[in-house]
């Protein structure tokens, strides 16, 4: 039952059942200061009265308690007999329980009782904090209740001792001053004191944060060990034509980093798994194009992996636009593509003619065969599966080096944990020139003001996008669709002056790209549209981001929307429409975006409003399952950890000196559960 409740099976799993948190059992109430939403309440009052009230059938035993401020009731329903005879009226007790009201009156039911003394009171003043696990009604009717496991955990602390091995090397324990396994887990139990229970959660928090490093780590090092890599022996024709006589623009900083460490990668003889982290509109894209054409100077042939049809479309654009004419041969691949072209790209795929490929999740198909893939790009990472992404590596012998681009930055100790095992790149610079896109928040009572300002831009000749969080009217949320929305932009912008194209889910992939055309060849001036132009989408010249319902939105999505802008020269403009009313989140989201352009600093604020286990692409993951540690509040801790696991692995890679030994073995039995990061 246990297991089915809590999923504990073992002791092992019971002794990992923490407590939730602790009662201070320092503090005591007094009558007047007891209210029902308090959790428990203890109080020193004297025993005035004790009534069996009510029939054979429902009978309880009421007791009336007065201290100094006033009286309170007490209540039993069970074993009213043992109770009546362990209290006597007159004395005075230290009663403990969970308030209620009944009757208007405060009221305690089946409180613990005891008999006041200066002896029980010093008692209760050192043992101080107790335990409080979490359980279930089911359990609770077991006599399973905080209570009861508690009893459990006390018996089974008292005879596993033995069995609580240490598992960490003593100079860590010495190094971070770390108490001793055993005491560890005795404390996070039945901590004699804050101070104890504290050093208990620390060396709890850092086992845990160190093993899981350790392993990540671990698997890195294997990982290079076993997956070789196709070499790239030299940057050939079709990169330096490219560099020197295609690239429109001088390369960033950190694009030219990047560069450099994926062209380390790929010498190496080692399966390059690089992620690259970069704002919207960092350049990440050209990073990408220069990589794959080392890898085509090579012999191999490229792909780039998109999520969805636009985004691949978009890709396509982009890289021909790059490339030019007779240079290079560029493929598209989608679910729109027809049987007869995609019948040819099949066949220029098998033969090796086509270098380079482009398309959404239709690359991965047994059908499309490759000669010799040697450089995939996956773009938008979290949308695509685990399995998706080790099928694109199954389709070479040996398999092709990887880089996953992301536009929604992870938060460095995020980074670290979810990715642990893969390399990270950071484009942390945008190009020279982009103005700081400006972004304001308005409630609707300034729409008018709104609606003025997009006309003021509508005439320099910028667009405007204007994103809806929903398509259809949902009664419960109070949200305009985009339908009314549309409505209403009709009527403010009227033809022939000003023409509207309009995005949503709903609509059909051709239909879609056909709004989107009209868009992009500066048609209409105004798109209106839900989500789905959130990533990848470019248009330099619309210059205004219009997030109506911007309440409703993550910080990330929020982010992701305005880098639809910004990627012109022009000034441009973030304006988040809002109610007057915003929840505690909300208004912080807002103020944020208001406040910085910055992915990673709104990232981190995205992590600790929302906790890890909630950002985008972390759901399914469940390494951020963590018992103890919490990647938010122990960032510093997991940074020490990280660093100092990446040590140990630079002085014995293998683990082999003898002071090492014990971390084989602590990482054999946490083997389970982590195996899905294998094959990022
Ligand atoms: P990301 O994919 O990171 O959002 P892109 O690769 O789409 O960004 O680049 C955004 C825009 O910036 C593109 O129009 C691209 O041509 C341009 N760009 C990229 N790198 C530079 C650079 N170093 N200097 C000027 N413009 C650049
Ligand atoms: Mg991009």
């Amino acid at each position: 039952m246990l297991k089915k409740e809590l999923q504990i099976s073992t002791c092992e799993d019971l002794l990992n059942h923490f407590p939730y948190k602790y009662i201070d059992r320092t503090r005591f109430y007094k009558i007047r200061e007891v209210e029902p939403d308090l959790p428990y309440v203890q109080v020193i009052a004297r025993l005035t009265h004790i009534d069996i009230v009510g029939d054979k059938r429902a009978k309880r035993l009421v007791a009336q308690v007065m201290d100094d401020t006033g009286v309170m009731e007490l209540v039993w329903f069970q074993g009213i007999k043992w109770v009546e005879k362990m209290l006597s009226v007159g004395k005075a007790y230290i009663l403990f329980g969970k308030p209620g009201f009944f009757n208007g009156k405060a009221q305690v039911a089946h409180p613990e009782m005891e008999l006041y003394s200066t002896g029980a009171l010093q008692r209760k003043g050192n043992a101080t904090l107790q335990p409080a696990y979490s359980s279930t009604e089911k359990l609770k009717q077991f006599s399973l209740d905080s209570k009861g496991i508690q009893k459990l955990l006390s018996t089974l602390l008292e005879q596993a001792t033995n069995d609580i091995s240490e598992n960490l090397p003593l100079y860590i324990i010495n190094h971070f001053r770390l108490v001793q396994r055993v005491d560890a887990y005795k404390n996070i139990h039945f901590p004699a004191d804050a101070t104890n229970l504290n050093e208990a959660i620390y060396r709890l928090k850092f086992e845990e944060l160190f093993l899981l490093q350790l392993k990540l780590l671990k698997n890195k090092l294997l990982h290079n060990q076993k997956f070789k890599g196709q070499i790239f022996t030299s940057v050939g024709d079709l990169f330096n034509q490219f560099y020197h006589h295609k690239l429109p623009f001088a390369l960033t900083g950190a694009q030219k980093k990047v560069l450099k460490e994926i062209r380390q990668d790929t010498q190496r003889g080692v399966q390059m798994n690089r992620l690259l982290q970069g704002d919207v509109g960092s350049g990440k894209t050209v990073v990408a194009l220069m990589s794959m054409l080392i890898a085509i100077d090579n012999g191999f042939q490229t792909c780039i992996m998109a999520p969805t049809e636009i985004l691949a479309n978009q890709h396509y654009q982009t890289i021909k636009e790059l490339v030019g004419d007779d240079f290079i041969e560029v493929g598209l691949l989608t679910g729109s593509t027809s049987a007869k072209a995609r019948k040819k790209l099949h066949e220029r795929l098998e033969t090796g003619e086509l270098k380079i490929l482009i398309g959404t999740h239709a690359l991965i198909e047994d059908k499309v065969q490759y000669k010799n893939l040697g450089f995939v790009v996956i773009d938008e990472q979290h949308r695509f599966g685990v399995e998706q992404r080790a099928r694109l590596w199954r389709k070479n012998i040996i398999p092709p080096h990887v880089l996953v681009m992301t536009a929604t930055p992870i938060p460095r100790t995020l980074a670290m944990t979810l990715y642990g095992d893969l390399d990270i790149s950071v484009i942390d610079e945008l190009p020279a020139g982009r103005k700081p896109i400006q972004t304001v928040h308005y409630y609707e009572s300034h729409r008018l003001r709104m609606f003025g300002f997009m006309k003021q831009e509508i005439a320099k000749g910028r667009q405007v996008y204007v994103v809806y969080p929903l398509i259809q009217e949902s009664a419960t949320l109070d949200l305009k669709n985009l339908m009314d929305g549309t409505d209403i932009m009709a009527r403010e912008f009227p033809l022939p002056q000003y023409r509207i194209s309009i995005v949503h889910g709903k609509l059909k992939a051709a239909e879609k790209q056909f709004e989107m055309n009209r868009f992009i060849k500066g048609e209409t001036q105004i798109m209106v549209a839900t989500t789905v132009i959130e990533v990848g989408v470019n248009i330099p010249n619309a210059s205004v981001m219009v997030v109506e319902n911007a309440e409703r939105f993550g910080l990330s999505q929020l982010h992701q929307l305005r880098g639809r802008v910004g990627r012109g020269a022009d000034q441009s403009f973030c304006i988040l429409m809002s109610h007057e009313k915003l929840s505690h989140d909300g208004r912080i989201r807002l103020n944020t975006m208001v406040k910085t352009n910055n992915g990673f600093e709104i990232a981190e604020t995205d992590l600790q409003l929302r906790g890890p286990g909630n950002l985008e692409g972390t759901q399914q993951s469940g390494i951020l399952d963590l018992k103890v540690a919490n990647i938010v509040t122990d960032q510093e801790l997991l940074i020490t950890v990280r660093n100092y696991v990446q040590h140990i692995f630079e002085k014995d890679p293998q683990l082999s000196q003898p002071e090492n030994q014990i971390l084989n073995q602590s990482l054999q039995s946490k083997n389970e559960g982590l195996a899905w990061n294998k094959i990022s």
